[in-house]
């Protein structure tokens, strides 16, 4: 388990509005490394099991179809205490509620489609990682 890491995916809206480059370049802004990077489409399979923590939650089908709608870009990213700083620079769940200059006070549209995941605690940022990345593809 590394303590440094977080992973966060560019949501399917924010691709569409062409979002990436202005994005990664926030990332990069806040000090962040990218440890591995891609870009892809989730099945809606895929989706259910990401957010399998929220499956009794009202918004799990909403949240489960919007993710597989269309490709993402996930990446792991590393800093000193990643999880919290990574959360404290994309701002709160809610776009209307994040702090200006946030990732998503700039780049969200609305609470569904609020631009970046970003893990929510070191555990489930190796959980996460795992989900998307082999060893062998870390840098
Ligand atoms: P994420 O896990 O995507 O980084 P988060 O940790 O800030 O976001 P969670 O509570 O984990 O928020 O919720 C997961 C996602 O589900 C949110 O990013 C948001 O898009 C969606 N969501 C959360 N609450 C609601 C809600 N009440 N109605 C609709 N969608 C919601
Ligand atoms: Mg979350």
């Amino acid at each position: 388990m590394t303590d440094n890491i977080t992973l966060t995916m560019i949501k399917p809206m924010a691709v569409k509005k062409g979002y990436i480059g202005p994005i990664l370049a926030k990332i990069a802004e806040g000090g962040f490394r990218i440890v591995a990077m891609k870009y892809t489409k989730l099945s809606l399979e895929q989706a259910q099991k990401f957010y399998e923590v929220h499956k009794e939650r009202p918004f799990f089908r909403d949240l489960t179809a919007f993710m597989s709608s269309g490709p993402i870009v996930a990446a792991i990213l590393e800093k000193e205490n990643a999880v919290q700083a990574y959360r404290d620079h994309i701002g709160a769940t809610n776009p209307a509620e994040a702090k200006p200059g946030t990732i998503r006070a700039l780049y969200g549209t609305d609470l569904g489609m609020n631009a970046v995941h970003g893990s929510d605690s070191i555990e489930n940022a190796n959980i996460e990682a795992d989900f998307f990345f082999a060893k062998t593809e870390r840098y």
